[in-house]
């Protein structure tokens, strides 16, 4: 099992302003950067990113979609995509 497969990205809060990012690089499902559970985090925590088969937007994996890990290759739909698939 090669860590590397797995996409992670870690995101400082405190050089990181809502503002000065892209909507394409937001969330899709919390339209946030950061999901607002770890705005009172203050340790830093891991945030890991799915992007959706369909309209390659970023969701916040474990946070905003059920999905806990996605390995490379995998198929993933965000919740709303997901959703219009049932
Ligand atoms: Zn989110
Ligand atoms: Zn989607």
């Amino acid at each position: 099992m090669n860590p590397s497969n797995v996409l992670d990205e870690i995101h400082h809060e405190a050089d990181t302003s809502e503002d000065d990012v892209d909507d394409s690089e937001k969330c899709s499902v919390c339209k946030l950067f950061t999901p607002a559970e770890l705005k009172y985090c203050i340790c830093l925590t891991l945030v890991k990113w799915a992007q959706c088969d369909v309209f390659d937007s970023w969701v916040h994996l474990k946070f905003c979609t059920p999905v806990q890990v996605l390995r490379r290759g995998d198929q993933f739909l965000c919740p709303k995509c997901a959703s219009k698939e049932k």
